[in-house]
């Protein structure tokens, strides 16, 4: 016997943050719904968001960090990834000041992370050289 259910999340494809509803058949995302009595957006859904459920078992998504090495892009740990862009960006900064980097955010990541972002790049980096895609 099939099992059916709807999970009630949030879509991931803007900062809007959309309540949908996952349609799950037999342990697989099939497709979404949207969440009727959200408080802000009333079931009103865009079209990213009725397709939000597609990219989950897409052959191409990244599931583990990439470093390149001799040209190509290997996976490897989040621990090897993180140290390694540390090293790259400390050493960066010390070479051509902290205005030599700049980060760029998305907007498919809530507020708040947008916020720590900016905060970061201005209190650790050290520079005000931070945006947005949706500004690009
Ligand atoms: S449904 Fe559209 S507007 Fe709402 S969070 Fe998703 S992408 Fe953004």
């Amino acid at each position: 016997m099939l099992s059916y259910e709807t999970i009630l999340t949030t879509c991931t494809y803007c900062g809007c943050g959309c309540g949908i509803l996952l349609e799950v058949l037999d342990g697989r995302i099939i497709g979404t719904l949207p969440q009727k009595d959200h408080t802000i957006t009333q079931g009103g859904l865009c079209i990213k968001g009725w397709n939000v459920h597609q990219f989950i078992y897409d052959q191409g998504r990244l599931k583990r960090p990439l470093v390149k090495r001799d040209g190509k892009f290997t996976e490897t740990t989040w621990e090897e990834a993180i140290e390694e862009v540390a090293t790259k960006l400390n050493r960066i900064k010390e070479e051509y000041g902290p205005d030599s980097i700049c980060g760029l955010t998305s907007a498919r990541c809530t507020n708040e992370e947008n916020y720590i972002f900016q905060k970061w790049m201005r209190a650790v980096i050290g520079t005000n050289n931070v945006d947005h895609c949706a500004r690009l």
